[in-house]
Parts: structure tokens; sequence; C-alpha cells
């Protein structure tokens, strides 16, 4: 005979509550996050090429001779003479990370 019974029940498994935690990543491709970027500005990307807000001074090299420029550590970058010394400070720690 028909033997067909298609009556079961799929009881809806109760899906553990996931509290999400979002962590945010600030490393990876978001170059922008960078904290030197409150310093200066990027001109052009290709060329990596960058602005310092204070003696408005360019130079390529991007964030990272930015960083240098701004602590004044004349590792690859002239010092800046115009950054403030709480920035200067701040990108000190930055380029020694
Ligand atoms: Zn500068």
């Amino acid at each position: 005979m028909a033997s067909s019974s298609g009556t079961q029940n799929v009881q809806p498994t109760i899906a553990s509550a996931s509290v999400g935690v979002a962590e945010v990543a600030k490393n990876g491709r978001g170059m922008k996050t960078d904290p030197a970027w409150e310093h200066g500005v990027m001109i052009d990307e290709a060329t990596r090429r960058v602005r310092c807000n204070y003696c408005l001074q360019e130079f390529t090299g991007g964030a990272y001779r930015l960083k240098h420029h701004l602590a004044r550590t004349s590792k690859d970058a002239k010092s800046c003479k115009l950054v403030p010394d709480d920035a200067k400070k701040a990108m000190e720690i930055l380029s020694m990370a």
C-alpha cells in the first residue's frame, strides 16, 4: 500500500545565542587608519607621496616616512621642524613599534 508517511516534524534546533564580538582589525588593507595620517596627507598613492601637515614638506615613502619625519628620528626622513611636541612623541612611539 501507500507507504509514504511524510509527517516528520523537523524540530528547529535552538541556535545557541552567539554574541557577536566584533573585533575591529586595524591592520590590513586599511592603511588610512594609521595615526600618522592625523599629521599628514597622502598626495599620490601610486608613488606613496605624502605631505606633512606642519611644515608642508612633501616626500615619498608613505606613512612610514611620515612617522620618521614627525618623530625626528632622522633615520629615513628629514626631521620636521614644526611638529608639535605631543605629535612628535606619538610618532616616536609609533616609529619604534
Ligand atoms: Zn613636517
